[in-house]
């Protein structure tokens, strides 16, 4: 059995208790013990000396007068035989002379020499006298008798008991209570360790264990609640405590369960609606370049990056579409990405269709698949500082799914748009679309004061190329000479060209000189008449007439313009064709 803390205090406690009470109970005991004996004794010994005065005067009523004491020694050593604690029997004359003493029987004349008892002998007194003699206390029960006559006293009957003796006879007496006290101590010692052990220290050790294993975490280690006592009302208030506790975590536990819901609803929700004002500003443009511009943009809104790239694949080909970075980052105006790395992402992106991130050199590279008709047809690289969490590549990933549906509309549009401003045939503009740029270009003329020119030109008896070589070949020379036309011009802004109708096309020219525009028409007209088409009937060659105006006060809309180009060309197929002319109102 391990001693804990308490028992052991308990156990100097009861040791303390047991031994003050046994040894206060043995002290007093025996004090009142020895004053009863003792009392007792001195009764008893006035007892005794009062049946040898009564031997005394049996033996004077028989009339021996000499003082015989044969008989009365014979009773006196009866007595002593009986009575151990008896020391000497003395029978004295009034004087102290000792008549007989029952050591000795010689009854010699000497004379008591304890002052204490011939005091009472003279005195005839009647009772105990207590002395000491050669320092030895002394107990002596002093009976005076009288003579025959019984007139006067004679003298007294002693009997004197050695009190060391007595203490002597005590003490061995005391020895077997003691012992027993001892006996009864160490039995009660145990009966009472016992009884503390099941009542207090192991009651008390398993709450211990209770409340170490509830500190642990245990809320479901109740204490033994049987016992009515303290202790177990202890285990009661514990136990009690414990369902608190458990009640208190419960609620806490469904308080933050609860917040952790509403949190994550209110992210949903705040998520969701950053990701609905991303995607609208995503669809509400039909320009590709725009619509390019605002994934990046938009992408910004949702997860953060120092700079991101946009890539989409055309036919085989991984293009980077736009990057963009932020300004506050310095160090980061690129995207550290090699096309062949780019390629190599976007592979993978489409073999598995989710967001890859990977922490390179510090910095955290977010892969963002777009799927364009269910397949990975572009990619975001998005390379921040920190690394990307979770649920920002799932909100990112959420939206590069949809914005593919953007980029593919945008797309759609600007090819619907181009196919709506070409002429078929020829691949360049057609009519429509030449007078939409036409107006913006003749504007910008007016504003700018630039010169701006125009040459209007027309295959030369292109029907009979028709009638001699067939309409297919009658195409490709139409095809022809607007590609031979093509190869002239800038391709910008200032110019724009297209098949006006039939055999016949249209060039405006903006910031050129007068000068310039006539050499582009000298050029233009001999490219065409370069031209040779192979047939079954041997080589073709056409030729075109070709008719210039410029904008000046006369020619002060694009209607007129075109009239006066148009009288130009007339003019120039009057003029035996193949040849350029200006207009008379230029
Ligand atoms: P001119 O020198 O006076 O211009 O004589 P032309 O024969 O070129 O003029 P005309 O206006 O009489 O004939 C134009 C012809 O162009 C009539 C038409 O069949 C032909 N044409 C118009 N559009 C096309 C086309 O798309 N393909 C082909 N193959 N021919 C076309
Ligand atoms: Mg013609
Ligand atoms: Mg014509």
């Amino acid at each position: 059995m391990t001693y804990t803390k308490l028992q052991t205090k308990i156990t100097i406690m009861l040791v303390i208790i047991l031994t003050v009470s046994i040894g206060l109970n043995n002290v007093i005991g025996t004090y009142l013990f020895q004053k009863k004996y003792f009392e007792v004794l001195e009764e008893q010994i006035l007892v005794i000396g009062q049946s040898l005065k009564s031997q005394l005067d049996r033996i004077h009523s028989l009339g021996i007068t000499d003082r015989d004491l044969v008989g009365f020694d014979e009773q006196s050593k009866e007595i002593l035989w009986k009575y151990k604690e008896i020391s000497i029997i003395y029978v004295v004359n009034t004087d102290g002379r000792v008549l007989f003493k029952s050591k000795n029987q010689e009854t010699s004349s000497a004379v008591l020499d304890v002052p204490e008892l011939l005091d009472a002998v003279k005195s005839s007194r009647e009772g105990i006298v207590s002395y000491t003699y050669q320092d030895n206390p002394y107990l002596g029960a002093v009976i005076p008798f009288l003579d025959n006559n019984e007139t006067s006293y004679e003298g007294s009957v002693v009997v004197v008991v050695e009190s060391n003796k007595i203490n002597h006879k005590l003490s061995s007496l005391y020895k077997y209570p003691t012992l027993l006290s001892l006996l009864f101590f160490v039995l009660s010692f145990f009966l009472i360790m016992l009884a503390l052990s099941s009542w207090v220290t192991n009651p008390l050790k398993s709450m211990v264990q209770h409340m170490n294993e509830a500190a642990a975490g245990n809320l479901r280690s109740y204490a033994n609640t049987t016992a009515r006592d303290e202790i177990g009302q202890l285990g009661r208030v514990f136990n009690r405590m414990l369902k608190q506790i458990s009640g208190l975590l419960m609620q806490t536990a469904q308080t933050v369960e609860l917040e952790g819901r509403y949190n994550a609803e209110f992210k949903q929700r705040q998520d969701g609606e950053k990701l609905r004002h991303a995607l609208s500003s995503v669809s509400s443009t039909l320009d590709e370049g725009e619509v390019n511009e605002r994934i990046l943009a938009s992408l910004r809104e949702l997860v953060p990056y120092t700079s991101a790239a946009l890539w989409i694949q055309h036919y085989d080909t991984l293009t980077a579409m736009i990057t963009r970075y932020d300004e506050s980052s310095s160090g980061y105006k690129d995207i550290e990405y090699a096309e062949s790395q780019a390629n190599e992402m976007f592979n993978l992106l489409q073999q598995e269709e989710q967001p890859i991130v990977k922490e390179m050199n510090r910095v955290s590279f977010l892969h963002l698949p777009i799927l364009i008709e269910s397949k990975v047809r572009g990619m975001i690289i998005a390379q921040n500082h920190s690394p990307y969490i979770q649920s920002e590549v799932g909100l990112a990933f959420t939206y590069t799914s949809q914005v593919g549906s953007y980029i593919q509309n945008a797309q759609l549009y600007r090819q619907m748009q181009r196919l709506a401003a070409t002429d078929v045939l020829t691949g360049i503009h057609n009519r429509r679309h030449f007078f939409e740029q036409a107006v913006r270009i003749f504007q910008q003329s007016v504003d700018t004061f630039s010169h701006l020119g125009v040459i209007m030109f027309d295959v030369d008896h292109f029907k009979g190329v028709n009638d001699q070589y067939g309409h297919p070949v009658g195409d490709l020379v139409l095809a022809s000479v607007a590609g031979r036309v093509s190869t002239y011009l800038l391709h910008d802004e200032s110019q724009t060209f297209c098949r006006y109708g039939g055999e016949e096309f249209v060039l405006l020219i903006n910031n050129t000189s007068n000068e310039s525009v006539q050499a582009l028409a000298e050029q233009i007209r001999r490219g065409i008449s370069d031209l040779s088409f192979p047939t079954s009937h041997g080589d073709l060659q056409v030729t075109a007439s070709l008719g210039i105006a410029y904008r000046n006060e006369q020619a002060e809309t694009l209607e007129k313009l075109l009239k006066y180009a148009d009288n130009a060309l007339y003019k120039a197929k009057a003029s035996g064709r193949n040849c350029v002319a200006v207009a008379d109102e230029c």
